[in-house]
């Protein structure tokens, strides 16, 4: 029988991109055909893994759609969501969804393919629904989030948690929980909601989301059984949970390659890592959106020298940095030599905290970040400045109990208003210490990572939970009554 053919429309952005295209080459793994919808600039970022996918017999293809940039009002190339201007951010969506006809188009006419079977989008794109429709195929909506984060955020708006709560920083208890979580207006507004003129796009999210059949979640089941199960209940609707998808990768070139070409090269990433003891090494890492301001790049540099520990920093290309903070990160670099690696650029992430020298992760919270550090069974400091990330930073904290906050409480930025929050050096030190350190709190921190990490390789075996779903995913997406004419495969039950 004629295999899946499963359309991945990512969000062009890293911490969507990604763990999207994992997700893809995992059902590759599985004998589906998938389709990888990409604008110039992300294709290019992801073509090495895609490439290499390819030569090893996968049937995965990029499929690239310029964006009409002058029709848009966008400045030439601005095409992935790390390099688009906050004040062009509304313009950006509105040229991505107008990439629906062309894509429906090319996949319809696209003579070397099969016709798609599914359509697995980023919940940012609602007009996916409608490219789905136009294919008559289902659609699925794509989350790199945990059902943790889903499930509070999805509480808290249906039970009307923050109703008549004039202050956007006053803690409210998310309803619905068997556990008392705490969360604010401004930690999590919902998806796209608070920020004025995105009210409607907020709603085309929801409505989409709701009207979709089923979601594909990068977590596992094992790490989160009652908020995955919680939020296919409250949603009615099926939940394939398929990671951690980072795990796809097993070689330390497709590792070193992935996402982006990484400012250093593998070898010497290694070497240098190779040269550390065993669980050593701190490594802080904001993910791909976020750059501290100068006064914030400076504490922390000082807070991770007088911590003592060997650390890797990212502190991402020289051009995202005022004139002093260069020099104080050149200063740094030059006093901390063999002890401390500054990053210049995009980091091999996922090779780094695989490597038996990693022993803790500064991090922002990213949902992809903060799994990849209970993968690699890595305690973390959990840092988050905005969108999903407090609720993230909760679950590791407070949840599965591998994380130690940095007492960050308010986003850096609401509502479109930065807020000058800076984390002093004393506490970035205390932070990195007490996730180092081996007394008992710090010894059951790891052990509890290095179980999770063990569950997580379990549940991308065969047999296990990820690998089950990705292979009924494959199966249930099929092309059936071909004879008849239509390839629709029925809709996804509960
Ligand atoms: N990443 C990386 N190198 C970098 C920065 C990020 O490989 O220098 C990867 C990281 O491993 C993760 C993704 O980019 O898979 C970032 O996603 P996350 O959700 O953590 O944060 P975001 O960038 O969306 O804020």
């Amino acid at each position: 029988m004629a295999a899946a053919h499963f359309v991945f429309v990512p969000l062009m952005a890293q911490g969507h991109l990604i763990p999207a295209v994992d997700t893809a080459l995992l059902l590759a793994t599985h004998g589906a055909l998938c389709t990888v919808v990409a604008t110039p600039a992300t294709a290019a970022r992801v073509r090495p893994t895609v490439d290499s996918a390819r030569r090893s017999g996968l049937p995965v293809l990029l499929a690239e759609f310029p964006l009409d940039y002058a029709g848009a009002g966008l400045p030439e190339g601005v095409d992935n969501m790390d390099n688009v201007p906050s004040e062009f951010m509304a313009r950006y969506f509105a040229a991505v969804a107008r990439l629906r006809e062309p894509v429906e188009r090319h996949l319809l006419l696209h003579a070397g393919a099969p016709r798609p079977t599914c359509v697995v989008a980023d919940f940012c794109h609602p007009w996916a629904s409608e490219l789905a429709a136009g294919l008559a195929v289902p659609r699925l909506t794509f989350f790199s989030m945990c059902a943790f984060c889903l499930l509070c955020q999805h509480n808290v708006e249906r039970f009307g948690a923050y109703d008549g709560v004039a202050d956007d920083n006053a803690p409210v208890v998310v309803p619905g929980l068997a556990r008392r979580i705490e969360v604010t207006r401004a930690q999590a507004p919902g998806f796209f909601r608070g920020v004025p003129g995105w009210e409607k796009f907020a709603d085309d999210v929801e409505r989409a989301r709701a009207e979709s059949d089923g979601v594909v979640i990068n977590t596992f089941l094992e790490m989160e059984p009652e908020y995955v199960a919680g939020y296919a209940d409250s949603r009615g609707m099926k939940v394939w949970t398929v990671g951690p998808v980072s795990l796809y990768h097993q070689s330390t070139a497709t590792l070193a390659a992935r996402g982006n070409t990484a400012a250093i090269g593998a070898d010497e990433c290694l070497r240098w890592l190779d040269g550390k003891e065993p669980g050593s090494v701190v490594y802080v890492s904001f993910g791909s959106i976020v750059h501290p301001e100068e006064k914030q790049a400076m504490e922390l540099g000082l807070g991770l020298e007088a911590s003592g520990h060997p650390f890797i920093w990212v502190v991402k290309s020289p051009d995202r940095h005022g004139e002093a903070a260069l020099a104080f990160l050149r200063e740094l670099e030059a006093r901390v030599t063999g002890r401390g690696l500054l990053i210049w650029g995009w980091a091999p992430q996922a090779l780094i905290l695989s490597h038996p020298a990693a022993g803790a992760f500064v991090t922002h919270c990213g949902w992809n970040s903060t799994l990849e550090a209970a993968t690699a069974g890595l305690p973390v400091v959990a840092w988050p400045h905005f969108t999903d990330q407090f609720l993230n930073a909760k679950m590791a904290v407070e949840v599965l109990g591998i994380g130690v906050g940095v007492g960050v409480e308010e986003p850096l930025v609401y509502q479109r208003v930065r807020k000058e929050i800076v984390v002093a050096r004393g506490t970035v030190e205390a932070a990195v210490r007490s996730a180092m350190d081996g007394g008992e709190e710090g010894e059951a921190r790891r052990r509890r990572a290095r179980a999770l990490a063990a569950k997580a390789r379990a549940a991308v075996r065969e047999g296990g939970s990820s690998h089950a779903n990705l292979v009924d995913l494959v199966e249930r997406f099929k092309p059936r009554d071909v004879a008849n004419g239509t390839t629709t495969p029925p809709p996804p039950r509960p």
